[in-house]
């Protein structure tokens, strides 16, 4: 008998409740193919949680996670709920920060692909890109400077200072460390690890650590580059990267960079997983409140993390690539949203990007 994967769904804020069902479409189409169930269950997270109950992780909802096998996730956060007090209380770092923590989900994987059909929606030049391009990062995500105790504002010699704190132990960076490794070995086999070792000595620790682990893993060739310099080396020559290692920090910068290579911050996916629980699939962009409600945000990222889904939570690479392939064939056809839109392109809504990909989905040869 075939298993049934709960999954929560926690479309969020603004263009989350837009870009969430597309994804599921895919799901939809990939499960009718390949005889997978999914069991869908919808709750709060974020503002539209604070607005109906206080919180914006309500225990409802972060049961009913731990409960899944995957959280769906689409995104928080809008100027209504932004300057809450304390930030706590706010959409992020009192909703989505603690479900990661919850879900021990301390590795977020991010690949960065660019799509031939959307070289040159990237801002890089075209000779940078031509061929194609497709890094991994994996971000430390439940540690360092976001987490890290105190973390406040105080009165020192009369003036009002804020604190932040980064803490790292050798434990949470040998995990992360063996994910990103791991990861090479299916790959092209590379890692370079980002930290600011010349400067901090949670990033001297870093380098220490990921060096120890790197030995178990003779086939992978690591390098340590400091974090401003793969900013710089990520514009210059982004294809000498396979597998990006970065912590909490560092790992959100540089993705957000990264990003812009792909063309648009929709059309990034990633997930977040951990080793007890089946893990959030998460688009790496926000809520983008500018063009909520619009029908017009690009759903691609969400899609793509579907496949990511697929392929952590449910073991189904070939699901997983059946999205992907689907993605592609559209953008082939000349479809996209208006974010990655040149001219001659037809434009089309979220709603009918996300059709059409499951149609594709549909069509696709086992
Ligand atoms: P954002 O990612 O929401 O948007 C940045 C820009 O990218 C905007 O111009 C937006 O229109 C565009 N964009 C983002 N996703 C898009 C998509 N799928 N299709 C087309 N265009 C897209 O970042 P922001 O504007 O800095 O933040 C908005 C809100 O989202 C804030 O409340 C922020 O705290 C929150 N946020 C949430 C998450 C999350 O839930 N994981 C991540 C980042 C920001």
């Amino acid at each position: 008998m075939s298993k049934t994967y709960k999954i929560a769904v926690l479309p969020g804020d603004g263009i989350g409740v837009e870009i969430v069902p597309q994804g599921i479409k895919a799901l939809d189409a990939v499960g009718a193919k390949l005889g997978l169930h999914f069991e869908y269950n919808e709750a709060l997270i974020g503002g539209a949680a604070i607005d109906a109950t206080g919180k914006a992780l309500p225990d409802e909802t972060l049961q009913m996670a731990l409960a899944s096998d995957a959280v769906f996730f689409g995104a928080v956060g809008g100027p209504k709920w932004d300057s809450l007090q304390p930030a706590s209380r706010r959409p992020e770092t009192g909703g989505l920060f603690p479900l990661r923590k919850a879900l021990k989900a301390y590795a977020n994987l991010r690949p960065v692909v660019v799509f031939d059909a959307l070289t040159s929606a990237s801002c890089l030049k075209q000779e940078a890109i031509d061929g194609g391009l497709d890094i991994l990062f994996v971000r430390e995500l439940t540690g360092g400077i976001y987490f890290g105790q105190p973390k406040e504002r105080r009165e020192i010699n009369g003036e009002h200072v804020a604190i932040d704190t980064c803490v790292y132990s050798v434990s949470e960076i040998e995990r992360i460390s063996h994910m990103a490794f791991k990861q090479a070995a299916r790959r092209r086999g590379r890692v370079h690890s980002v930290d600011k070792a010349n400067v901090m000595e949670t990033s001297r620790l870093w380098r220490e650590v990921v060096t120890e682990v790197g030995k178990r893993y003779p086939d992978i060739e690591l390098t340590h580059i400091l974090a401003d310099n793969c900013g710089m080396q990520l514009l210059r020559n982004p294809r000498q990267f396979d597998v990006i290692l970065a912590d909490n920090l560092f790992g959100d910068l540089l993705t957000d960079e990264a990003s812009m290579l792909a063309g648009s911050l929709g059309m990034l996916p990633s997930a977040s997983i951990g080793d007890e629980h089946g893990g959030l699939y998460e688009p790496i962009h926000g809520s983008a409140p500018d063009i909520a409600g619009r029908d017009i945000a690009n759903p691609i990222a969400t899609i793509l993390t579907a496949a990511m889904l697929l392929r952590y939570a449910c073991d189904c690479p070939d699901g997983s690539v059946m999205v992907r392939n689907a993605v592609e064939a559209v953008l082939n056809e000349g479809c996209r949203t208006g974010d990655i839109a040149s001219s001659g392109d037809k434009v089309v809504s979220c709603n009918e990007m996300g059709d059409l990909i499951a149609q594709a989905i549909t069509n696709s040869e086992l």
